[in-house]
């Protein structure tokens, strides 16, 4: 039954979790989905991108809550034994990253690029095999885990699919978008009452555009220009 064979796993995720609060509380949250696509290279900027080998994707499945200790540790051991898989794994979740920033961008004004990236999602889905639980969150409430059967390396990116999967469910589609900084190339799902959010942090982007019109309200006109 899966609740017997599953036991040592859920005990897995809560020791798991507990050390990770912390650090992860520093960071202000999207939804799964679009935090992952705010970790490729256009969204770090000078950081470069986040995924820059398999280890870094599992541990930032883990520091997220995605995958729990013992099924990270579990990978990275196949990922030693299958170097070749653990590489295609990696190319597969930029893939997926990428169909999803497609899908944050341009999702809410294009059929096309939507329907891209439903297909892409559904392809993940579909070849995943595993228990699907909910388990409460240490922060209160209830999160989703999924237990995969099959290909383990295959199960890594349901939890991504799953949560942008739930966005389009919830019709957040239309509250997703870029910040409204050129430069900046960060996603977000904007929450607000009135959906007049316009950048992705008002710590960072937000400040920035204060400033500059702030600058532009001082500033002194411009000294004319004197012809000889
Ligand atoms: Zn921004």
């Amino acid at each position: 039954m899966p609740l017997s064979s599953s036991a040592p796993r859920r005990g897995g995720v809560r020791a798991a979790r507990t050390p990770d609060r912390a650090q992860a509380d520093r960071v202000p949250r999207e939804r799964l989905w679009i935090d992952f696509v705010n970790t490729d290279a256009a969204a770090q900027g000078a950081t470069g991108d986040l995924l820059r080998d398999f280890d870094a994707l599992v541990a930032w499945l883990e520091e997220r809550g995605a995958v729990d200790e013992e099924r990270g540790g579990g990978v990275r051991r196949r990922a030693l034994l299958q170097p070749a898989a653990a590489a295609a794994t990696l190319v597969e979740a930029r893939r997926v990253r990428a169909a999803l920033r497609a899908l944050a961008e341009r999702g809410r004004g294009s059929d096309k690029v939507r329907d891209d990236a439903v297909a892409e999602i559904n392809r993940v889905l579909g070849r995943s095999a595993g228990t699907r639980r909910i388990e409460p969150a240490p922060e209160g409430g209830f999160t989703r885990t999924f237990v995969p059967t099959g290909d383990a390396f295959a199960g890594l990116m349901i939890p991504i699919v799953e949560s942008a999967a739930d966005s389009l469910l919830a019709a957040e589609l239309p509250r997703v978008r870029r910040c409204a900084d050129p430069r900046c190339h960060r996603v977000y799902l904007d929450a607000t009452k009135n959906g007049l959010r316009r950048w992705c942090d008002m710590g960072t982007c937000g400040n920035r555009a204060k400033a500059a019109r702030h600058r532009a309200r001082v500033a002194p006109p411009p000294a004319p220009v004197r012809r000889a």
